[in-house]
């Protein structure tokens, strides 16, 4: 059934609304230097919702003149003025004002989400209330992060360690959840005191543009925040490159990050790459079945498998292999589609035409190495939505570890279950990959909990339960799935450097020629 339109407008703000053309598109625009501005381009490019197909606004498109001024501004607002000058307890006073802007507005920035990607309102709008707290807890840290005084074995001499901040960021964004994944980044940095220049995915950039009136309200100083939009090899080429930017911050496909690492690693930035997976959920014979079938599906058919976290390796012990599979191929069969915004909708769908193409050729790749398909492999066809990229929940048996279905990450609704032996054979199967992102174990045992814990590869295990994430929580991959860690009190570190400061108490220099 569709839902009517009106519902669906994206822009009853509580705060000034984007304007829009004749032809009834919003007109987005960059934030640079504490105002909205045009592309020096000239050009914008088109955005569409999922769901309908709809071309529904203009997003400017980002070149070099524009990362120029948006690193000038950063640097500029980092190196003096207002910002440096606050305190960090001020700081954090001012993210906590931000926390509440975003809790006040969070149905509206789901609303442009949804729009933009696609995702299920059911989730959004849990998540944008959520994002709140990424605000009121590096807000809170800000003024927590303390230097330490070195017991040094050297006489005549003070030493300390200052945190201080990194400088300025580039943060560059995923379609698949814009500003939860923005404010993973955002929020430490501000925190840390950094200033930033936000580049969103070219497929979802109005939230963003969006979300950053927040920023304004909330009082942060012109040039701290600052965003461009546009394309991966234009605008986020551009910030990989700057020499004024210290430290990119990078959420993505791994075939970008690894581009990302090469240049950043030429002109020695820091870099913090979130990258995708193909994680192992793995379900022992003693799991309670009822919920790991529900972990399954959680791990890769909720938000359609568009999550880097996905399980989208289900490893099944042999005695269990085929309960399993018919259970999940009941659980999903008349999984209900539709529009995002029903609360009725578990399926949702694909956020971009791209990502929908690369879904169909994977399942065609399955299907030529000898997967053998057993539900969905198919877009799903939902009345009222002619143009909706949906897909059907797709699951895939005999799979072989070494096969590409069960090597690349695919980021969409396609399962493969893989069948094992015992604990070595999980452990082998689910280390053999060039990712570490996470893993699922389902057993009822403590022990085979904590062993299979230690022993799987990942920078994230979950037992008997799946996607759970917090703000407290350090979050990031091993191995292909990324460098560094975001969330938590790790999470602030990666926008710190730590000064090291000697102060001589002697009152004589000895013989200078010498190294004490
Ligand atoms: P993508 O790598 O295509 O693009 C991500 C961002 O990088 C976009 O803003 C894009 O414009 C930009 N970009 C692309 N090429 C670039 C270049 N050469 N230089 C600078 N910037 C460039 O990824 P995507 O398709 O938007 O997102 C899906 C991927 O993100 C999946 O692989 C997924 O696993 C990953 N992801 C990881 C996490 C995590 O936390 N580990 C979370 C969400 C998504």
């Amino acid at each position: 059934m569709a839902v009517s339109p009106l519902a669906l407008d994206p822009m009853s703000p509580l705060i000034p609304s984007t304007p829009r053309d004749p032809d009834g598109r919003y007109r987005y625009r960059h934030y640079i230097d504490g105002v909205s501005c045009d592309p020096e381009s000239g050009a914008w490019f088109e955005t569409s919702d999922p769901v309908t197909g709809e071309n529904w606004a203009h997003v400017p498109r980002g070149s070099v003149a524009d990362v120029e001024r948006a690193v000038k501004a950063a640097h500029t607002a980092f190196s003096g003025g207002p910002w440096p000058a606050l305190s960090a307890s001020e700081r954090g006073a001012l993210m906590r004002r931000l926390g509440d802007l975003i809790a006040e507005n969070a149905p509206w920035l789901a609303r442009v989400e949804m729009r933009d990607n696609g995702k299920l309102m059911a989730e959004l709008s849990m998540q944008m209330r959520y994002m709140a707290n990424y605000y009121y807890y590096y807000g809170g840290l800000a003024d927590k992060i303390e230097g330490t005084v070195i017991p040094t074995d050297k006489p005549g001499v003070f030493n300390y360690t200052r945190p201080e901040p990194i400088g300025v960021v580039a943060c560059i964004m995923p379609w698949n959840s814009p500003l939860p994944l923005t404010s993973l980044k955002l929020a430490p940095a501000l925190a840390a005191g950094c200033t930033v220049v936000l580049k969103p995915s070219e497929f979802t950039s109005a939230s963003l543009l969006e979300f950053v009136k927040l920023v304004e309200a909330a009082g942060f100083p012109k040039g701290v925040v600052n965003v461009v939009a546009g394309y991966g090899a234009e605008v986020g080429d551009a910030l990989v490159s700057h020499p004024l930017v210290e430290r990119i911050a990078f959420t993505g496909g791994p075939e970008a990050g690894r581009m990302i690492a090469e240049k950043a690693a030429r002109h020695m930035k820091r870099v913090t790459l979130e990258l995708g997976g193909k994680s192992p959920n793995i379900i022992f014979d003693d799991a309670d079945l009822d919920q790991a079938i529900k972990g399954a599906v959680a791990g890769i058919f909720a938000a359609s498998g568009q999550t880097c976290v996905a399980g989208s390796r289900l490893l099944v012990q042999e005695s269990i292999h085929d309960e399993v599979v018919e259970r999940l191929k009941a659980f999903i069969a008349d999984v209900r589609f539709g529009h995002p915004a029903d609360p009725a909708t578990q399926i949702a769908p694909i956020s971009t035409r791209p990502q929908l193409d690369k879904i169909k050729s994977y399942v065609a790749i399955a299907q030529a190495e000898g997967a053998r398909l057993v539900a969905g492999g198919e877009p799903a066809s939902v009345e009222g939505y002619p143009n909706g990229l949906f897909y059907k929940p797709t699951i895939f048996v005999d799979v072989q570890n070494s096969m590409r279905i069960a090597q690349e990450e695919v980021f969409g609704p396609v399962l493969s279950i893989i069948r094992f032996t015992d604990e070595d054979d999980a452990v082998r199967i689910a280390n053999d990959t060039r990712f570490g992102l996470a893993a699922g174990i389902w057993t009822q045992s403590m022990r085979r909990a904590l062993t299979m814990a230690n022993r799987v590869r990942a920078g994230t295990v979950w037992v008997n339960n799946y996607r759970s994430t917090s703000t407290t929580s350090p979050f990031g991959g091993f191995r292909m799935s990324g460098v560094g860690r975001e969330g938590g009190i790790a999470g602030i570190r990666e926008y710190m450097e730590t000064k090291s400061v000697w102060i001589s108490t002697a009152t004589d220099i000895p013989n200078p020629f010498i190294r004490r």
